[in-house]
């Protein structure tokens, strides 16, 4: 039977794929002969889905071959064969495909389908959730979680709440996996607090460029772990990552207060960020867009949206603070009093505070029901030209008069969610891979513009008009999510981490076989 699949599968690929002597496109024709070859999918639902993202705006990087594996092992095999392969072939993670850019993909290569680990996605009976979580305490981490590094984040979440535990630190959404924002930072309005999800993570499973499996952590093979994290899926694929957790709150308050005033909105932010008691601060533009296809307003009743849009025609532009505080039943009478404290003395505007009580879950998993809604309308398979940026503290009063007043007001092309909040560097470890600017407090901004297939470009080139005005003017910014097209603006992106980065690829990964989607050293 093991034969005959074989030969199924060798027909099938010198059919579709154009088969030229002793490769089937980019690779080798001995694939058919390892014995993961039958877990090789070529159809063209498996194509289709491993060459597109959340992005939508990269359509054209073709896999070979996309690989559902059923074991780790399975990806040892995969690497191990490119890696010995006398013309290795590029070789990418993907984990729920919400890169914007094509990061995820692998171009005449294999994809490898993360989820297909775990029928966990498809499927949403609890007590799976806890056993691809694993719980556990010991006395020097205290407790901590073992998920798999193609867990979705809100499983981890639902697994850890069974054991009154949550992770501390968070990304806005939670459909997004443990090992794509590793491989990124993970950020979101706690990470003033506890840093971003990289710097609460105790040991990884990783496999190298070289199909090697490597346990790491501060204390062991450490030059991998700190490699890894924020490493862009350059040096290996996270298979299990230690998260750490604490307990869980169950209920939280939320508010909401607008700013018509840039300077005392982010001066309240960063007073806010620097004294104790809140767990969650952002903020976020507010500007009349059409359609409106924010999915952060559910936020406001009926009668606070017309309230606030009658400021908007007044103003043109408001900025709105976001702070949260996490409560347990113990506290429900003494919460209110405490958070009144912490927001005396804002500048908000009088009459534009908003307040909410919400439980834990339904604010961490916040994101969903907007996600649900657009998807409805069909507004959420749409193309995101995203741009996520980290800029100075020093620079963001000028950064708000160039990008946020002159560009996207002045040029009304705002589509979707523009977030701005303060974070510190204080959590931030420089060993890691993730970069930021280099001062204590840095601004997140993300521009996340959802499009059509036909303005999207609009978009992007109002995008690279904002690159231009930082670039002018001598704004350092950095890219989260980062996205370049030469050498040189990569040199420029690691700055001074640039050579450790190519030294620990050419230790982790030497023939450059992972996540080439992310363009840092194949050109094309
Ligand atoms: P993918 O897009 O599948 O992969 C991303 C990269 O990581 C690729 O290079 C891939 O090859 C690599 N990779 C994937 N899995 C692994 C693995 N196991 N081991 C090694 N490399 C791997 N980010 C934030 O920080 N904060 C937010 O609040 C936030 N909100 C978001 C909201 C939405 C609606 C979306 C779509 C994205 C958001 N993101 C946010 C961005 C998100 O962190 C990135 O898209 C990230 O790439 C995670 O997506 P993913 O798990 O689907 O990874």
């Amino acid at each position: 039977a093991y034969f005959i699949i074989v030969f199924v599968i060798s027909r099938l690929i010198s059919i579709i794929g154009k088969l030229r002597p002793w490769t089937i496109n980019s690779l080798p024709y001995e694939i058919l002969s390892i014995d993961i070859a039958t877990k090789l999918r070529i159809d063209p639902d498996a194509i289709k889905t491993a060459s597109s993202d959340f992005g939508k705006v990269v359509q054209e990087e073709v896999p070979t071959a996309v690989l559902y594996p059923s074991s780790i092992n399975d990806i040892v095999r995969i690497i191990n064969f490119s890696y010995n392969s006398t013309v290795p072939f590029k070789i990418a993670a993907r984990g729920h495909g919400h890169s914007a850019r094509g990061q995820a993909m692998a171009r005449d290569g294999i994809v490898v389908e993360m989820a297909s680990l775990s029928d966990i996605h498809s499927n949403n009976n609890e007590t799976k959730y806890s056993k691809a979580v694993k719980v556990s305490w010991s006395p020097s981490l205290g407790y901590y979680a073992d998920v798999g590094g193609e867990q979705l984040w809100i499983d981890v979440l639902r697994a850890s709440l069974e054991y009154e535990l949550a992770p501390v630190s968070w990304t806005d959404y939670l459909y997004l996996t443990v090992g794509g924002t590793l491989s990124n930072a993970g950020i979101s309005g706690q990470t003033f607090r506890h840093g971003p999800q990289i710097s609460n993570v105790l040991e990884l499973d990783v496999i190298t460029g070289k199909g090697e499996f490597m346990t790491c952590s501060k204390h062991m093979n450490s030059e991998l772990f700190y490699a890894v994290l924020g490493g862009l899926g350059q040096f290996g694929i996270i298979t299990r990552a230690r998260i750490v957790l604490d307990k869980a709150p169950t209920r939280i308050k939320w508010v909401r207060m607008l700013y018509d005033d840039f300077s005392s909105f982010t001066g309240d932010q960063e007073h806010l960020i620097s004294s104790n008691g809140l767990d969650y601060v952002e903020g976020s533009l507010i500007m009349q867009q059409s359609p409106p296809n924010n999915w952060r307003s559910s936020f406001f009743s009926t009668s606070h949206q017309s309230k606030i849009s009658s400021l908007l025609t007044e103003r043109g532009i408001l900025y709105c603070l976001e702070v949260v505080k996490y409560y347990d039943d113990h506290a429900a009478d003494t919460v209110e009093e405490e958070l009144e404290l912490l927001l005396e003395g804002l500048h908000y505007i009088p009459e534009f505070k908003f307040k909410k009580d919400d439980s834990f879950v339904d604010f961490l998993n916040r994101v969903r029901s907007g996600e649900l809604k657009l998807q409805s309308k069909g507004l959420w398979d749409v193309p995101h030209p995203w741009l996520n940026l980290f800029v100075p503290k020093s620079r963001i009063m000028d950064f708000n008069a160039g990008v946020f007043v002159d560009i996207l007001l002045k040029q009304n092309k705002a589509a979707g969610p523009i977030l701005v909040y303060p974070t510190t560097r204080k959590n931030w470890d420089e060993r890691m891979s993730a970069v930021i600017p280099d001062e204590d407090i840095f601004y997140c901004v993300g521009l996340l513009h959802s499009g059509t297939f036909d303005d999207w470009k609009a978009l992007d080139d109002q995008n690279n008009e904002i690159l231009e005005f930082c670039d002018k003017n001598d704004i350092k910014i950095k890219q989260y999510l980062p996205h370049y097209k030469t050498r040189q603006e990569w040199m420029n992106h690691f700055g001074s981490k640039w050579s450790t980065f190519v030294e620990r690829k050419s230790r982790f990964d030497p023939k450059m076989i992972l996540s080439p989607g992310q363009r840092i050293f194949n050109f094309v």
